[in-house]
């Protein structure tokens, strides 16, 4: 079994349905918080063929952040994802390949100029693990290498 996670994320179901109605979207892409994924920040993958998007949370490096900072970053990788779904529906799904600089671009910018308005989409908690903290912290970074 993995390491139980130091942070608990979690979707908040009607902010979510507000933000892609906000977005124009159609359909709500399902969204995956995995929470032993790659190291460095966090990472989002968004799927054209399951409409749906990944977040991979690096726990380790947030912990030694500030909450509200981790969140912010969270939010961003979300809106960023979710503008990709918005180009797949404005444009198909061979788009993305043939104008990546472009849809990066627009997902960039989608996401800086919206991250304020979104932070109550995700909630992230620190989950109490008492004197365990420090060895789990490691054992959590030695998995996600
Ligand atoms: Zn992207």
């Amino acid at each position: 079994m993995p390491p139980a996670p130091r942070l608990k994320v979690t979707l908040v179901p009607a902010r979510y349905s507000a933000l892609c109605q906000s977005l124009g979207l159609t359909e709500e892409p399902p969204v995956r918080f995995v929470t032993n994924g790659k190291p460095g920040k966090f990472l989002g993958m968004y799927w054209p063929a399951t409409n749906s998007i990944d977040i991979f949370c690096n726990f380790a490096s947030i912990e030694s952040g500030r909450l509200i900072h981790a969140q912010g970053e969270l939010i961003d990788t979300l809106l960023h994802e979710l503008k990709h779904a918005h180009q797949k529906q404005l444009h198909g799904s061979e788009w993305y390949r043939k104008n990546v600089v472009k849809a990066e671009n627009e997902a960039n910018e989608y996401a800086a100029s919206n991250r304020h308005l979104w932070r109550g989409v995700v909630q992230l908690k620190r989950v109490q693990h008492g004197s365990a903290f420090s060895k789990l912290s490691r054992h959590a970074s030695r998995q996600m290498v």
